[in-house]
């Protein structure tokens, strides 16, 4: 029974990776499987090797961080361990807005020069480059955090995600590489209806696949959906839900309805997986490996157990270094050491985004995610945008303008494109304000809804 997971394993993968010239995943996995057993001091050691390694880079070959070590009066060789980055400025999203060219390397070759973009449920896109030996790392780590849940390479995986982009091709090509690679059966939640959800019942009774992969939100709609119509679903070995908070009550509702455990991991597009749980579910292990995380708060570096901003290191792109970034999530240390014996450094809690699905007026939901990747960040001088809905088929949009904001032709096409998406019908009321700040929790709204589609009541 077992034969085919090893097949993909063993032979189709290999081929597939060497055929785009992607091996170094491989070697990545190999050397992730075995560092996670380190010890925290030897973990850390290796971030600061690789630190050490990428500031000289960064000095030698960005313009930006050139001028950033100048203002600081400082050289790489003058930070002695982990804690001296701290001397470095926090680097900002808008930084990254304005000066991209400038913190590209400049020996890198344009030819390995991967672009992509933040979606814009924390504010307005981000561009960035990655290398490839970079894509082959981040995919590594996935795999790696993956296993935690119990999920094999070639083990049959259902993804209830609200993104196209994420999604494999549709030629005959890349249908022939997703049956061969068992890539993952897609249910898009994009835009729900009842009839979608009750689609995905059979679909996943049918694949019966070892792991379910989530937008925490997605999965807890298709959980209250499965729960009032009273049907048994299939019964995943695990679920692996990200991208949004997830409320322990969530948590058990999920558990409870798919019979098996959660495993919440946290990650963004700038560095992919960030910090996922083990089987201890005693908060998530940072990728250590390849990022090296700082929480900062007003009065300097977060203790454990205290909420602050994290900021991030990527010690494995070269293409276009992130120092000292600011992801905009706010999160907290564990302490102590985890039962599983991983000596990554693990925390305890992250207060990410809420991006709750909205309910058209005829009933259909659309995810925040959605909304979030396909219309606001496609839109950058909308800059930050928060959707509040109180009632079905009306919205309210609150726009902190970006830098190139135009009143009536962005306010148009935010109309446009919410009446194509939630319905010809949808009222539409805007107001621009100074600030969004983040809920006292940390957590930012960026949809917010207060309306239950009817096919959630339980007594209809
Ligand atoms: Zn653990």
């Amino acid at each position: 029974m077992r034969l085919y997971p090893k097949l993909v394993r063993n032979l189709f993968l290999p081929l597939s990776l060497w055929r785009n010239g992607e091996l170094a995943q491989l070697r990545y996995l190999h050397e992730f499987e075995q560092t996670q057993f380190w010890s925290t001091d030897a973990i850390r050691e290796l971030q600061w090797q690789r630190l050490r390694t990428l500031l000289r880079h960064a000095y030698a070959q960005c313009p930006f961080y050139r001028l950033r070590f100048d203002h600081a009066g400082l050289t790489p060789d003058d930070l002695r361990g982990l804690e001296d980055l701290r001397a470095l400025p926090i680097l900002e999203k808008c930084d990254i807005q304005e000066q991209n060219k400038e913190m590209v390397a400049r020996n890198w070759p344009l030819g390995d020069l991967i672009a992509n973009q933040t979606g814009g449920s924390t504010g307005a896109p981000v561009p960035f480059y990655l290398s490839k030996d970079r894509k082959c790392s981040r995919a590594a780590a996935t795999l790696r955090h993956n296993r935690w849940a119990g999920w094999r390479i070639g083990d049959r995986v259902a993804v209830i995600w609200g993104a196209p982009r994420d999604r494999p091709s549709n030629s005959w090509r890349a249908r022939l590489r997703g049956a061969l690679l068992r890539e993952p059966l897609w249910l898009d939640t994009a835009n729900i209806t009842e009839a979608s959800l009750a689609e995905f019942h059979t679909a996943l009774l049918r694949y019966r696949p070892r792991i379910i992969q989530a937008y925490a939100r997605s999965a807890v709609m298709f959980a209250r959906y499965l729960q009032v119509r009273g049907l048994t679903p299939h019964r995943p070995h695990a679920i692996v839900t990200s991208a949004e908070v997830l409320e322990a009550d969530e948590r058990q509702l999920l558990e409870d309805v798919f019979g098996c455990p959660v495993f919440n991991r946290y990650g963004c597009r700038e560095v992919s997986v960030v910090a996922s749980e083990c089987s201890a579910h005693s908060g998530l292990h940072v990728m250590a490996e390849g990022l090296y995380l700082e929480i900062e708060t007003p009065h300097g570096s977060a203790a454990p157990g205290e909420m602050g901003s994290i900021l991030v290191t990527d010690l494995l792109n070269y293409a276009m270094p992130l120092i000292r970034y600011r992801i905009g999530d706010v999160g907290a240390w564990a302490s102590g050491t985890c039962p599983c014996g991983r000596g990554l450094p693990r925390l305890k809690r992250v207060a990410g985004r809420v991006t709750d699905f909205l309910v058209g007026c005829d009933g259909r939901l659309v995810s925040g995610v959605y909304l979030a990747t396909y219309v606001v960040a496609q839109r950058p001088s909308l800059g930050q945008v928060q959707i509040l809905q109180h009632k079905a088929g009306a919205v309210t949009y609150r726009i902190k303008p970006g830098r190139d904001f135009n009143r009536l032709h962005d306010l148009e096409y935010l109309q446009k494109m919410t009446r194509c998406y939630l319905g010809a019908e949808t009222q539409i009321d805007s107001e621009v304000v100074e600030d969004l700040p983040a809920e006292p929790s940390g957590k930012f709204l960026f949809s917010r809804s207060t309306v239950a589609p009817d096919f959630l009541v339980a007594s209809k």
